[in-house]
């Protein structure tokens, strides 16, 4: 299983991809987290879009969802077969999606990956999940507060965690993530930033003992 971070950039970026991972299993195929509205077009580019077993979105933003719709339209129309779309519930828009209601874990029936979700805070009245793929790659889409002190955080062998500067109501502060221990912040890299915020992000990252900040095209093998 490796993981690839195929957009880094959170909303009202000029440019670029939505923050997107592709987690690949071993017979070349994968799941997507999240799909922002530019996500369809840099697949295309990439080859990827015969390659996704399923999309799990972590909230209904559109710098996460947005292209969620054309990827199942895309798979019915022109690869012919549905594609699974969990995490939230996504039914009342989408009806080719497999099933309508989402458990706490979902699983391919392939018996590939088994994603666990839970409920995070983060916009008013909207439902927001962290998603964890096969006890590995622990994923924040947006979260108003640190998950670093969760049984999940200590389970996974990376952690890509959405995080705001200087934090907002909606999107935690990168210092807040300072808080956990050292074994946990090694392993955790921020994502869902602006371009051009990407040098203090990088420094606010080194301050406060994290991994890193993930860039598009970042791939992390043998996970
Ligand atoms: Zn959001």
């Amino acid at each position: 299983m490796k993981l690839e971070i195929i957009g880094t950039n959170s909303a009202f970026a000029k440019d670029g991809p939505t923050t997107s991972l592709m987690v690949w299993d071993n017979d070349g195929k994968g799941i997507l987290l999240d799909c922002g509205y530019p996500i369809f077009q840099y697949l295309g580019k990439l080859g990827y879009l015969d390659k996704i077993k399923a999309v799990l979105l972590s909230h209904t933003h559109q710098d996460h969802c947005g292209s969620a719709v054309t990827l199942a339209e895309y798979a019915f129309q022109v690869l012919g077969r549905p594609l699974m779309i969990g995490g939230v519930k996504w039914d009342k828009l989408l009806k080719l999606c497999d099933g309508d209601d989402y458990p706490e874990k979902v699983r391919l029936t392939d018996g590939s990956f088994i994603v666990e979700s839970w409920e995070v805070p983060h916009a008013k009245g909207m439902e927001c999940r962290a998603l964890l793929v096969n006890d590995k790659v622990l994923f924040s889409g947006d979260t108003a507060v640190s998950l670093l002190n969760t049984p999940q955080a200590e389970k996974a062998r990376i952690i890509i965690h959405g995080a705001h500067l200087k934090g907002t109501p909606n999107l935690v502060a990168v210092s807040k993530l300072g808080d956990a221990p050292a074994e946990i912040r090694t392993k955790t890299w921020l994502i869902h930033y602006l371009p051009a915020n990407y040098e203090q992000m990088a420094a606010a990252a080194q301050k406060y003992g994290l991994a890193g900040v993930v860039r598009p095209g970042m791939v992390f093998d043998d996970l």
